[in-house]
């Protein structure tokens, strides 16, 4: 894409009332906008970040046999009535509201009840079990506090899968096999240095949760981490029982602040006893399917990756989630031969946005370069040309280099 025609601009500054800094770079480099506290649009370049991180989230789900769905934001009050939440004080975060002939709706905050409601429709018998489905899809919460950019956001976009199971045992298969696509995700997405897998409280859910943690200082969360284990456990929890349950020492334990970017935990039966879902074994003996729930926040992931790999400059996205692969420059003399530059990487399919803008100083695409943070630079100037080709630069590097001319598109493809 030509910056020229991206209708977005950087800006040297964020609005006043903004504090977090996933926020501030984000509305700077012109990826999001602010509607009011806790609300954000997704512009160009934010929206084909998002898009990425759900891709990756997609496949991860896919491979262990997730079946994609999208469930409604408007839900039915009987539901949760059923379940004995829609009273519940418990559910602090709910934006609830009334259709004109005075029946109750709620904005969905969180689907496990209306989702097996759903489910009751396709599944009755033992064959029809197991499986899991997921959505990516906007939830609403009210939430109290909402500073921390797009990492809290009271509109926000999670992807919340549920498995369903006949038994224990094979919920806690499937468990393991979320668990470890959760990882697969928070690698690829540039963070599993920083990743804890976290013991934390339960919800109106479940009785415990493990907590996909991310060391932070922008965190919200206290969590006690076990380096070498790689395991950590989050404050709500931190008694002696948990400490002996998971295998770790106390003195061994560092106290680190952090940010919860996903949360999976088994939810049993208590949903299904709820509402009734039931399935029947081989006898013709009904009993009721056995859930998992596992969640994940877009926004709040991506906020995070600002957060942890951002430097001075602005940020620094991995590869494998940047808006673009390639940030083409022009200065001046080198115009022909970025145009050039520019059709030769379209027709090989990179991604490249293509700062072909006038009437800008070098300092000034380089900082809004930096600061937009896709992870490789080309310069194509008179300079870079008399030294034989463009000069190329990585985003996490200082180092620059040059590569010669028709080199190029071989290189960016090895
Ligand atoms: P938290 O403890 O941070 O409030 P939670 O435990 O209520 O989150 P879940 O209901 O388990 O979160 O939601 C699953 C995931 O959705 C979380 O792990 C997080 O990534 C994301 N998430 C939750 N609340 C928000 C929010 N207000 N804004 C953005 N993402 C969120
Ligand atoms: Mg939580």
């Amino acid at each position: 894409m030509r910056q020229s025609n991206l209708f977005t601009k950087t800006r040297k500054e964020a609005p006043k009332d903004e504090v977090s800094k996933n926020a501030i770079l984000l509305i700077r480099g012109g990826f999001i906008n602010k509607e009011m506290a806790g609300v954000y649009s997704y512009l160009p370049l934010g929206l084909r970040v998002l898009k990425k991180i759900e891709r990756v989230i997609r496949e991860e789900m896919n491979t262990i046999g997730g079946q994609e769905i999208e469930m409604t934001t408007l839900q039915d009050s009987e539901i949760w009535k059923k379940a004995d939440k829609w009273d519940d004080e418990k559910v602090d975060v709910w934006f609830k509201t009334k259709l004109k002939n005075g029946s109750d709706l709620g904005l969905a905050f969180s689907h496990e009840e209306v989702i097996a409601e759903m489910l009751k429709n396709h599944t009755s018998s033992y064959k029809d079990l197991p499986f899991s489905v997921y959505q990516f899809q906007t939830k609403f919460r009210n939430e109290l506090r909402a500073k921390s950019g797009i990492m809290r956001g009271r509109e926000f976009f999670m992807k919340d899968m549920y498995s369903f199971s006949r038994t224990e045992n094979e919920l806690m298969h499937f468990y393991e096999e979320a668990k470890k696509a959760y990882f697969n995700i928070v690698d690829r997405v540039g963070l599993k240095e920083k990743t804890y897998l976290t013991r934390a409280d339960g919800s109106v859910f479940g009785p415990w949760s493990d907590e996909f943690q991310v060391l932070s200082e922008a965190g919200e969360d206290t969590i006690f981490i076990d380096k070498d284990k790689k395991l950590a456990i989050n404050k709500e929890v931190f008694t002696d029982e948990t400490i002996e349950e998971l295998g770790l020492v106390k003195d061994k334990l560092e106290e680190k602040r952090s940010v919860e970017i996903g949360n999976i935990f088994p939810i049993g039966t208590r949903v299904s006893d709820a509402i009734g879902f039931t399935y029947s074994d081989e006898k013709g003996e009904n009993h009721p399917v056995v859930m998992g729930s596992y969640g994940i926040g877009l926004g709040r992931l991506m906020g995070t990756i600002v957060e942890v790999l951002s430097d001075g400059k602005g940020i620094v996205w991995p590869d494998e989630i940047a808006p673009f692969k390639v940030h083409l420059i022009a200065l001046s003399g080198g115009e022909k031969d970025a145009d050039k530059l520019y059709e030769k990487l379209l027709a090989q399919n990179t991604e490249v946005l293509y700062d072909d803008r006038q009437d800008i100083s070098a300092g000034q695409k380089f900082a809004d370069s930096d600061l937009i943070g896709i992870p490789l630079r080309v310069v194509v100037s008179e300079r870079s040309l008399k030294a034989g080709g463009f000069e190329i630069k990585r985003r996490s590097s200082d180092k620059e280099e040059i590569i010669k001319i028709n080199n190029l598109p071989k290189w960016l493809n090895g």
